[in-house]
């Protein structure tokens, strides 16, 4: 019999990634803003129009690429954040994977432009379903800029498959909001269609939260802390009295990183038990800082789940602490006439 198993070619490869890691517009928006971060930016903005569908621009003021690199950047395994797998259990970046710009590519229209600080002259690259289109020597700003433009265009079951603008935007700000509440330290702002929906200065946590949830967010918190071998925990909770019908305002952070953890959750909730009105949730803004050779992030594409070493460990601290604070700030039990 002939030899029938062929290698497949790499725009075909990284239209099979682009489909793990993008699922809609809000997918590039975290992978894009996430190079931000990991290039060292201290002002990030967010430009998007009609939900993400017709444009998703990031511009940092980060390190920049090089000719070379900018090139480099949309081949898929091509990363300058890790170099054996070693560094997998010791990541200080929010990248590793160096599937994202390839992913992007090969589903999109791509303009980048970026200069870094030490070279006079940038450069401009545009790319569509992987294939670069033009690259040229180009006068930018410190930093990089990378548009997306038309996501799935040439994919219209996927293009079809999103929903509404306004849906679709609301995934963005989200992420957005993930990424902005995890580094407080780098300024941010954010545009739909012309408007601007945030903007966001340098600066602390408790600043940060309040600044992305309204004024009246601040008397609602609550400071947690605590400081042991396995981690160093910071953040706040929301008084009990102001928890709400609905979830949402609940975030962990693990080394900067926003993260889902079902586990965790139930750590905190158990911290307030006898406080809450029965179907209410409260809010938390919690951040872990731990050994990055403690957890395995490297689980999921999306990198929104954690696989903690000593995860009973994690709980128990989480637990006593925000019991604690609640106890601390002399938070009284709701009376809850409906029982
Ligand atoms: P990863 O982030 O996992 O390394 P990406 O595909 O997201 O993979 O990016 C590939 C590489 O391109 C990065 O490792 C980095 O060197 C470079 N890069 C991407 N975005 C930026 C940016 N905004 N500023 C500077 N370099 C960037
Ligand atoms: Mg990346």
């Amino acid at each position: 019999m002939a030899d029938i198993i062929k290698l497949l070619p790499d725009h075909v490869a990284n239209q099979i990634a682009a489909g793990e890691v993008v699922q809609r517009p809000a997918s590039v928006v975290k992978e894009l803003l996430e190079n931000a971060v990991d290039a060292g930016a201290s002002s990030i903005k967010l430009i998007v129009k009609d939900g993400g569908k017709i444009l998703i621009q990031v511009v940092d003021d980060g390190a920049g690429m090089s000719a070379t690199d900018a090139r480099l950047s949309f081949e898929r395994h091509a990363t300058s954040k890790i170099q054996s797998a070693e560094d997998l259990f010791n990541l200080h970046t929010k990248g590793f994977r160096g599937e994202a710009l390839a992913s992007i590519a090969a589903i999109a229209h791509v303009d980048l432009l970026t200069r870094p600080q030490n070279t006079e002259m940038g450069t401009s690259l545009k790319i569509e379903g992987s294939d670069i289109i033009s690259q040229e020597v180009a006068v930018s700003p410190k930093g990089t800029s990378i548009a997306v433009k038309n996501l799935f265009y040439n994919i219209p079951a996927r293009r079809n498959f999103l929903k509404s603008d306004n849906v679709e935007l609301r995934h963005i700000t989200d992420e957005f909001q993930r990424v902005a509440l995890a580094h407080p330290s780098i300024a941010f702002q954010y545009y739909n269609n012309g408007s601007e929906l945030f903007s966001l200065p340098k600066a602390n946590y408790r600043q940060r939260i309040v600044r992305v949830f309204g004024s009246r967010t601040n008397e609602k918190l609550v400071p947690v802390q605590e400081d042991t071998q396995v981690v160093k925990l910071s953040g706040f909770v929301g008084k009990p009295e102001f928890a709400k019908k609905s979830r949402g305002e609940q975030f962990f952070f693990v080394n900067d990183r926003f993260i889902k953890s079902p586990y965790l959750h139930h750590a905190v909730l158990s911290a307030f038990e006898g406080l809450l009105k029965q179907g209410t949730h409260p809010g938390y803004f919690l951040y872990l800082e731990v050994d990055p050779g403690s957890i395995d992030i490297n689980i999921h594409p999306t990198k929104t789940e954690v696989k903690f070493d000593d995860e009973h460990t994690l709980y128990a601290i989480l637990r006593s602490a925000v019991k604690h604070s609640l106890g601390q700030f002399n938070v009284a039990p709701v009376l809850d006439f409906e029982q």
